[in-house]
């Protein structure tokens, strides 16, 4: 087919010469690990969010579920249920701290967790529920909310997909859950290179993840060389963790986050054209937002209907002969070997998210990518499938 155009990635980050600018003031600054630039960037995103919210900047989106599942109190013994249509970060987080992963099936329209899988799913040991905005798509945070009261367990989000996203008009950290956490990693819809953010409304965790994502130390280490008493002096107050973002990933996401409603646009308009012009072929196209709503398009994510003729490995290896890279998200946990075998795991227990990973494929959607590079991914879909 069209082999000799260049290869389109899966994905491929969005950055230039102000990203380039920023990372070469921070080298020439002389303080390259956590300082003004991480600061500036947690009150920026923060007020990105609407404000009213503490914003703690961390080196990956599993460093700052891991802190806020540690700063809830989270322990050995108890359980947190997620959907098994993630990536394993939301879950192996728990498994630190020596609790267990409750994993349930998925809706078959937004494929986001079923609430009322995790209402069966509740035992006397759940202490959370871990909603996935998969790609982007807000989960049925209302209902999620009433089982989390009801039983008297908290909500922790996994924002990773969800920058920028709404649900009911409102901002995805936002809601009220103890705690949300984004990814900043290469390929997010936007990038400190590895980095990650949680963000909490509530004083005392947000005071305690701070603690931890440093060490246990009782004043982080900027403060120490900017402030009147002695430099030298800090306090061990718990055990802590080595999860502190450095200021050139910080001056990094500062760009990036300035630049995220042009990239959020650039996405829309992407998605819409997408299921635009591939409506008519057997797939199953991805649940947009309602109306009013922000989706963060993070991924777009197609299944092969039933009358599809092809499967979807072929799909992928004949988009893949046509110079366009795909990937398949996810591999549900409850077939990952480790998962599989320390919970007993079964197909037949997750029927909604084992046939969506039967079918699905992910195709390129990032503002790096041209409009001829989307039209040809178009084209090529309807030559396969068509
Ligand atoms: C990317 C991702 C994470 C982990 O993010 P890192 O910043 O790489 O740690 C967690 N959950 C989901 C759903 C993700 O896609």
């Amino acid at each position: 087919m069209q082999t000799s155009q260049a290869f389109i990635p899966f994905a491929r980050p969005d950055t230039g010469e102000d990203e380039i600018e920023a990372v070469a003031r921070v080298l020439r600054s002389g303080w390259l690990s956590t300082g003004p630039e991480t600061r500036a960037f947690e009150t920026e995103f923060a007020e990105f969010l609407g404000g009213d919210l503490h914003a703690i900047a961390v080196n990956s989106a599993t460093a700052a579920l891991h802190l806020a599942l540690e700063a809830i109190g989270i322990g050995p013994g108890d359980e947190v249920i997620a959907p098994t249509l993630t990536f394993t970060a939301t879950v192996e987080v728990a498994r630190y701290l020596g609790a267990d992963a409750v994993l349930v099936d998925v809706d078959p329209v937004t494929l986001n967790m079923d609430p009322a899988r995790i209402e069966a799913a509740i035992t006397p040991r759940t202490k959370a529920i871990l909603p996935v905005h998969y790609s982007g798509l807000a989960c049925d945070m209302d209902a999620i909310f009433a089982i989390a009261k009801r039983h008297d367990i908290q909500v922790i989000e996994d924002a990773a997909h969800a920058l920028p996203s709404t649900y009911k008009g409102r901002t995805i950290g936002q809601l009220g859950s103890a705690a949300s956490a984004f990814s900043f990693y290469a390929n997010k819809t936007m990038t400190t290179a590895e980095g990650g953010m949680i963000v909490t409304r509530d004083a005392d965790l947000a005071a305690r993840m701070r603690v931890m994502r440093l060490h246990g130390i009782s004043r982080d280490v900027f403060d120490r060389f900017h402030s009147t008493t002695p430099g030298w002096y800090y306090e061990i107050i718990a055990p802590g963790f080595k999860y502190n973002m450095p200021d050139i990933s910080g001056a990094l996401g500062r760009v990036q986050l300035r630049r995220l409603p042009g990239f959020l646009a650039r996405r829309q308009q992407m998605a819409a054209r997408y299921l635009k012009e591939l409506s008519g072929l057997p797939l199953i196209l991805p649940a947009d937002a309602p109306a009013g709503e922000k989706h963060a398009w993070h991924m777009f994510v197609l299944r092969l209907s039933d009358a599809a003729k092809r499967s979807r490995d072929e799909v992928i290896q004949a988009l893949s002969d046509a110079g366009i890279g795909t990937s398949v998200h996810y591999l549900p946990l409850h077939r990952q070997p480790y998962w599989r075998d320390r919970y007993g795991l079964r197909p037949e227990q997750f029927p909604v998210a084992d046939l969506a990973y039967q079918r699905m494929l992910s195709i390129p959607l990032y503002t790096a990518m041209s409009d001829d590079d989307q039209a040809r991914v178009i084209a090529a879909l309807h030559q396969i499938l068509g």
